[in-house]
């Protein structure tokens, strides 16, 4: 399986990075490796010293698809779980400095928290999911799926008109506003509708 994530899906966030809300969809991926689950404990990692939390809605996929069309795309995914998207925002700063890809900032092992993921039929609405996110007790992030710039469909739809998506598959959706960085000792608590679905200890 893949990690497939969507940069800049929300204008405040994009905002808050000082990046224009881009025209076309932002992507990228992260290995199976990058991979945390049962929430385990993240080790920080020696290469940054500026690690960052980006809290994610995210989608699993349920079916092989290619070049899927938006309005059959909702029966590509059955599950939704909550995510922690690990960026090393220095590496990812220097990168795009210098114009180079950021894959290392982003890709590297346990970079991809996930929550356990319940059914979406648990949801009246997959596009007006409330989720929020805290940092020792405190809240830091606090979104809504309606103001994704694209929609899980839409995603879905672009994507896999360039990389087939397979069963088991994450999509990651974009953080909003909010992001900032952890240190050892922290402790991340995230939060579907008032649930809380994931922790994960800084160590
Ligand atoms: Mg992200």
């Amino acid at each position: 399986m893949k990690v497939i994530a969507i940069g800049r899906n929300y204008s405040e966030h994009a905002k808050e990075l000082g990046n224009l809300v881009p025209e076309k969809t932002v992507f990228f991926m992260k290995p199976e490796t990058a991979i945390l689950k049962d929430n385990k404990p993240f080790y920080y990692p020696n290469f940054t010293k500026d690690l960052h939390y980006e809290t994610e809605i995210v989608f699993q996929i349920c079916k092989v698809g290619k070049n899927i069309e938006k309005q059959f795309a909702n029966r590509y995914y059955d599950k939704i779980g909550i995510g922690i998207d690990f960026t090393a925002r220095d590496l990812q700063r220097e990168s795009k400095e210098k114009g180079l890809p950021w894959e290392h900032a982003k890709s590297f092992d346990n970079s991809a928290v996930i929550s356990q993921l319940v059914d979406k039929e648990e949801f009246t609405d997959v596009n007006a999911v409330n989720f929020s996110m805290t940092l020792n007790g405190n809240t830091m992030q606090i979104g809504n799926t309606k103001d994704m710039i694209n929609s899980i469909d839409e995603i879905i739809a672009f994507v896999s008109e360039y990389v087939t998506l397979k069963i088991g598959d994450l999509i990651y959706t974009g953080t909003p506003k909010g992001v900032g960085a952890v240190k050892i000792g922290d402790k991340i608590e995230a939060f579907i509708e008032n649930k809380k679905m994931l922790e994960c200890e800084i160590k």
